[in-house]
């Protein structure tokens, strides 16, 4: 069987009658399945196609479900993948009533109940289901994306917002052994796939951002030879520790986010502009009727600038260089 084959064509996959060494394989939606070693050391859930048109992670996930699948590779991790959006990924659209990484720990009120509300729901359960059932053991959660645009740093990390916890400095340097070259470190909470896990599931969720979003089979530029080999090690059971590793990425906070309120939003950036593109102090970056958005912070740089969002919604984010 070829598992992405088949969920691309809507098929319901045949699976290997069983699975080597004693692994239990449990499939807990379209798209969702565990396969659970007898004794795990610990617990990874890699998650991707949560837009259904970032085809380089989704193509990444399931070259290595498969090699499980397969037999090829031998977790000693508990495992869960999530194929976020399989509708989405059979049109190669980013999504298609709504944005499901905007519609994750929001009430119903707020999100209504269409096909991505409920697809979101049907993803928060199978992640906490997973991870509830891991007691102590560590969680790790990397949600794969890659961006409409390109971008002055070509993978980045977003960290969700901790809370009350400190920022995990050994994460941080994981994320770098990942080929992340910058961390985007969050101050407040979000509608993402990786602060729900973090919040809600104990996990160490991640969102990664690993170049430009293009369709399948033309991700030849698209470099995720690092992630790859710190996944299989994850996969394989290897927890390493990246505190103290040389490679360490940049680090940026948000400084202000930019938000859309009104039709009469003017965005003064080229469509072509790239993530993490430097502003300078002074810069008129947005007007919306009487408001206007001018750029203060030194070492200012826009991310996932966005004219097009429903009024009420974040059109970008200002970042600026920041220290743990
Ligand atoms: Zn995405």
């Amino acid at each position: 069987m070829n598992y992405l084959e088949q969920l691309l064509h809507a098929q319901s996959p045949d699976w290997p009658a069983g699975l080597p060494g004693g692994l239990r394989l449990s499939v807990l939606g379209e798209g969702l399945l565990a396969i659970e070693p007898a004794a795990p050391v610990f617990d990874l859930f890699i998650s991707c196609g949560i837009h259904g048109n970032e085809t380089a992670p989704i193509e990444l996930a399931a070259s290595l479900l498969q090699e499980v699948l397969d037999g090829q590779l031998l977790p000693r991790a508990r495992l869960l993948f999530a194929f976020g959006n399989p509708e989405a990924m059979r049109r190669n659209e980013r999504y298609l009533d709504d944005d499901l990484n905007r519609l994750f720990g929001k009430p119903r009120e707020q999100t209504g109940d269409g096909p991505a509300a409920q697809r979101a729901r049907e993803l928060e359960q199978a992640a906490c289901a997973f991870f509830a059932a891991s007691g102590s053991r560590w969680k790790l959660h990397y949600d794969l994306h890659t961006a409409i645009r390109g971008s002055k740093i070509e993978q980045f990390a977003i960290y969700p917002f901790p809370h009350e916890q400190a920022f995990d400095a050994g994460e941080i340097g994981r994320l770098a052994a990942c080929g992340i070259e910058a961390v985007l470190l969050q101050s407040k909470a979000s509608p993402t796939f990786s602060y729900y896990t973090r919040r809600h599931c104990g996990a160490h969720g991640f969102t990664l951002e690993l170049g430009k979003a293009r369709p399948f089979g033309q991700n030849q530029e698209v470099r995720l030879d690092k992630l790859e080999a710190e996944l299989r090690r994850l996969i394989a059971g290897e927890q390493r520790d990246y505190r103290a590793s040389a490679a360490q990425p940049t680090l940026f906070k948000v400084a202000r986010e930019l938000v859309k309120h009104s039709d009469a939003f003017v965005l003064h950036l080229d469509d072509a502009v790239e993530n993490f593109t430097e502003l300078a102090a002074g810069y008129l970056l947005a007007e919306d009727g009487a408001q206007r958005f001018v750029v203060e912070e030194p070492g200012a740089r826009i991310v996932f600038p966005n004219r097009k969002v429903k009024n009420g919604l974040r059109a970008g984010l200002l970042v600026v260089p920041t220290t743990l």
